[in-house]
């Protein structure tokens, strides 16, 4: 049974870390939220959200802060997990996306098999920030004709405007700044 928390908790659990990795950065830390047993489940209870048992086939992780979600929402959800990993990791055929972060630059793969045509497709990850790599893994997973049910986010840097690089996609997330 997973348990009950408030956004107030979660937000209470995220260490901020300044000029983290770089200068300017405020680093959002989930380290004290992921070792709490009760914040952790309840976390992914709240990240699968009111999705029905059945009704996603895939959950769709990005690489890598996302993976410590994405895998647990699947099973609560009954659904599959896509890596989707850094340019390299993959060992198949991969399609690829390459976009800017808040730091840096960066280019995502997706198995090029890893999700079927009409299959419904969760994304998770932790952090909501310009949205960029969010964008990317939306684009890998309408190449492999995916339909986008939710992207579903830990946290929101709301003041970044993510959302705005996310058009027509529905955004939910469970702690905003
Ligand atoms: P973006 O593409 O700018 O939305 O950045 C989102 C990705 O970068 C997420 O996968 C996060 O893990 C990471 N990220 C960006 N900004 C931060 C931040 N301030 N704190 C922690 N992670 C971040």
């Amino acid at each position: 049974m997973h348990a009950v928390v408030t956004p107030e908790e979660l937000r209470a659990a995220i260490r901020n870390v300044p000029d983290f990795p770089q200068p300017g950065i405020q680093f959002k830390d989930i380290t004290p939220l992921l070792a709490e047993a009760r914040l952790l489940s309840g976390c992914i209870s709240q990240l699968a959200g009111t999705h029905e048992r059945g009704s996603i086939d895939v959950v769709a992780g990005i690489d890598a802060r996302g993976f410590l979600f994405s895998s647990a929402v699947a099973v609560q959800l009954g659904a599959g997990l896509v890596p989707v990993r850094k340019k390299g990791k993959l060992p198949y055929r991969t399609l690829e996306e390459s976009y800017s972060l808040e730091y840096g630059q960066n280019t995502l793969s997706i198995h090029v098999d890893a999700i079927r045509p009409g299959q419904r497709v969760l994304l998770v990850d932790d952090v909501l920030a310009t949205g960029g790599t969010a964008a990317a893994t939306i684009a890998l997973i309408k190449r492999l004709g995916g339909i986008l049910v939710e992207v579903a986010f830990v946290i929101e840097l709301g003041f970044l405007n993510g959302r705005s690089r996310l058009p027509g996609a529905a955004v939910r997330s469970l702690v905003v700044y």
